[in-house]
């Protein structure tokens, strides 16, 4: 049974907002590149935060997320690290603080932003669950926990963003981009 309140606010109030599949997501159909109509699990919408998420079972979506194989997604591999650039240039200002910051990608996949981080000097380190992500990114040389970011356990005040010691900052894009419930 999928849970029914809401992951990020504890809300009990959870109302299907657009219709979509309720079967057990596969590892293709969370791919980042897939975006099939109608595919997509069904999203309810939280009546206390108001955000979007899948009521699917966590374990469901950690094995889909595990089994996970992108091969479109680094087809695009110049586009996408350009596009990491862009971000991490954006953020780069607003890092203030001692020492080269340290980047916290979670669901990092096969490790581009945090790969082209490291390249400006900056330390990375990546939480992500597909095999073939994680198989990748450590090819890489990058530092990744293969799991939740629950998993990884890092002690509290490592990651921040308050001009104490070296900046910290934390990237969740895909981890967003595909917000569950359990
Ligand atoms: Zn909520």
């Amino acid at each position: 049974m999928p849970a029914t309140t809401c992951r990020i606010c504890g809300g009990a109030e959870l109302t299907l907002a657009y219709e979509g599949a309720t079967a057990s997501p596969t590892g293709e159909q969370v791919a980042p590149t897939r975006h099939h109509p109608g595919e997509q699990p069904e999203l309810h919408r939280c009546g206390r935060c108001g955000v979007l998420q899948a009521r699917v079972i966590e374990g469901e979506l950690k094995t889909a997320y595990t089994r996970m194989v992108d091969e479109a997604y680094v087809a695009e591999e110049d586009a996408r690290r350009a596009t990491c650039r862009k971000l991490l240039s954006a953020a780069g200002p607003n890092l203030t603080g001692d020492g080269q910051p340290l980047v916290l990608d979670v669901g990092c996949g096969v490790g581009l932003l945090l790969d082209e981080a490291r390249r400006r000097g900056w330390r990375t380190q990546g939480v992500e669950l597909s095999d073939w992500g994680v198989r990748r990114a450590r090819h890489l040389g990058l530092d990744v926990f293969q799991g939740t970011l629950e998993e990884a356990g890092f002690a509290p005040g490592v990651y921040h963003f308050d001009g104490e010691g070296a900046p910290a900052p934390i990237h969740v894009g895909e981890l967003v981009a595909h917000l569950a419930v359990a």
